[in-house]
């Protein structure tokens, strides 16, 4: 805490410095772009820290830690990202253990819900904001069912963290297979009953579940979009948590995530549709060449964003 703290302070003099002389990519945006997992491109000895400056080299601005397999960090690392992520002006989240299912028995809950709760610690020690999970799987329960026991649960984990004074917000992932918890009407239902719980939106997910080819166009990415601003308000597309790649499926969805260039994913497309729908929040970069795509991103999503600017200034 006090590492953070002591470096903290020097540097906001020099961020403002440093932030007037510099293109800032995000300030002008209202979408802040990034990696799952630090920029390949990152020198070996940086470790997150490292990955969090690498990041702002791209004219990046934000990182998700993807802590997939397990949390195994010390406080003091998590003192250096947090510092690290002030200096830099780059937004924190974290990818918690795969190893999570809301829907597990009642044994294999008791390891799912302590994996969740140290993400969110750690994270939040290394100043993120929100934690991204996967939900789970139906197992032999009915999607009624098993929405509801992970809601519950759900519920409790939240109410945890906040007795602790973690300020959080838990973003349970849409996922790309249909034996899996985590449609779109799901994340949604659980962000309206719980509190502190938002979806974390993987598109490629989406577009991958369908598994005929389906959800890839402007008209189905903007009907999600809409889908989820009448299931949570005008927030809902205002503090968005976005995943987006490519991704190779078949009937009973993904197999893996690809490079841009070589899926089907209509990016174009999907970009037009966050900048017309004025989303606001984080898209974070999942695809095997990471930061290029991330760049790309943004620079897709920078041209769709002007162009709506300018047809609103038209009328
Ligand atoms: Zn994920």
């Amino acid at each position: 805490m006090f590492v953070g703290a002591r470096r903290a302070r020097p540097c906001s003099l020099r961020c403002t410095t440093i932030a007037s002389m510099s293109k800032t990519a995000h300030l002008d945006l209202p979408i802040r772009f990034g990696t799952v997992g630090t920029p390949l491109s990152t020198p070996k000895s940086g470790g997150s820290a490292g990955g969090v400056q690498r990041i702002r080299e791209l004219s990046l601005s934000a990182l998700e830690l993807a802590w997939v397999q397990s949390v195994r960090i010390s406080d003091e690392a998590c003192a250096k990202i947090r510092a690290a992520a002030e200096e830099h002006d780059v937004a924190i989240s974290v990818h918690a253990p795969y190893y999570i299912n809301l829907n597990a028995d009642a044994e294999s809950w008791a390891t799912g819900r302590e994996r969740l709760l140290a993400a969110a610690r750690a994270g939040y020690k290394a100043g993120a904001t929100d934690i991204v999970f996967h939900p789970g799987s139906y197992m032999k329960a009915t999607p009624a069912d098993a929405y509801r026991v992970s809601r519950d649960r759900l519920a409790e984990v939240t109410d945890t963290l906040r007795a602790e004074g973690i300020n959080v917000i838990l973003r349970p992932e849409t996922m790309g297979k249909s034996a899996m918890l985590g449609t779109l009407e799901e994340v949604i239902a659980w962000s309206q009953e719980v509190e502190n719980v938002l979806p974390c939106v993987d598109f490629a997910h989406l577009h991958a579940r369908a598994g005929d080819g389906s959800f890839n166009t402007y008209e189905e990415f903007t009907a999600a979009l809409r889908q989820i601003a009448e299931g949570l308000g005008e927030r809902g597309l205002k503090q968005m948590h976005i995943h987006f790649s490519g991704i190779a499926y078949t009937a009973k969805g993904e197999k893996h995530h690809l490079n841009l260039a070589e899926a089907d994913i209509d990016y174009k497309a999907f970009f037009r549709a966050l900048a017309d729908m004025g989303v606001v929040g984080r898209v974070l970069c999942e695809t095997p060449n990471l930061e290029e795509d991330a760049v790309l991103m943004q620079n897709t999503y920078r041209q769709a964003w002007a162009k709506a600017v300018r047809k609103a200034a038209q009328g």
